[in-house]
């Protein structure tokens, strides 16, 4: 059976412009959890196999970022959809909040040493995005700095993708309804109260002042060769599933080939 999973409808088209009420943070097509896990695993090893090749290749590598509000799964996805692949060619990064040297330095100075290299995955747990999300949205930077943020995103990532580094961008999209959820599974179970910062609940309570700036950024950000993906994120098989799938397609459409040998293997004899 063919998955009826076209991972363009979560792509957000260049320019145009979201309204993230209108997308669905929860999963409600054809396909159910069993087919989903069956997929999500022909997939995995197919992205495997594909993470070996671009090692081999050496010409390019791939970055993956992840946005989303407290709680929405970020963590899990990296676990579930990261995870399996070879350690040796992945580096994630959580980027925390700049300290002082980082501050003393444009935005994208802290980004950039930790784009991946030629063969790697790199996987960017909150990014440069925080720079126009938080930081506009508790105006640690006036907005005359900030607005012009966008542009040099996008700038930035287009010099990536020139220089061979491809770009996919994922928004774990979830409802606030669902975000109160989590945060109260964080209270109630001892063994995840090390998750639970009573100071997201401030971050919570700008809910709506993160919406605009997300739908900004999502608008503003989402190019023809760094897309951003919009993720219904509270089906969590589907969420694995579906930037699974995105990640396998991208690699797939590259079309690597395997390094040619500079010798001739059936000349070499072993002893
Ligand atoms: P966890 O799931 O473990 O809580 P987390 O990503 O929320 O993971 P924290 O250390 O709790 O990690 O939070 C990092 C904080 O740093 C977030 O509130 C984020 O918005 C903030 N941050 C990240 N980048 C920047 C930035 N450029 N400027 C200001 N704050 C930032
Ligand atoms: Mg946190």
């Amino acid at each position: 059976m063919t998955l009826k999973l076209d991972t363009d409808d979560y792509r957000i088209a260049p320019g145009a412009k979201v309204d993230l009420d209108r997308l669905p943070t929860r999963y409600d097509g054809p396909i159910d959890k069993q087919e989903a896990r069956q997929a999500f695993e022909q997939l995995r090893d197919r992205l495997v196999e594909l993470q070996e090749l671009m090692y081999a290749e050496h010409k390019r590598s791939l970055l993956v970022v992840f946005q989303a509000m407290d709680a929405a799964g970020k963590d899990s996805t990296v676990r579930h959809v990261i995870g399996p692949l070879n350690p040796a060619g992945v580096r994630v990064t959580s980027f925390k909040a700049p300290n002082s040297v980082e501050l003393g330095h444009d935005f994208l100075w802290r980004i950039h040493e930790h784009t991946p290299r030629r063969g790697y995955i790199g996987v960017f747990n909150r990014s440069h995005y925080e720079d126009v999300l938080i930081v506009r949205v508790k105006d640690l930077v006036p907005e005359k700095v900030w607005r012009k943020r966008y542009e040099h995103i996008n700038a930035f990532e287009k010099m990536l993708t020139d220089e061979n580094t491809h770009i996919l961008k994922f928004y774990l999209h979830i409802s606030k309804d669902y975000q109160k959820e989590r945060l109260q599974r964080r209270l109630d179970r001892p063994d995840k109260h090390w998750k639970f910062e009573p100071a997201d609940l401030k971050e919570r309570a700008r809910w709506g002042a993160y919406r605009e700036a997300f739908e900004d950024a999502l608008s503003r950000c989402s190019t023809k060769h760094a897309p951003w993906y919009v993720v219904p994120a509270e089906r969590r098989w589907f969420r694995d599933l579906l930037v699974m799938k995105v990640l396998a397609g991208k690699l797939e459409s590259l079309n690597m080939d395997y390094p040619r040998a500079t010798f001739d293997p059936t000349s070499i004899v072993i002893e």
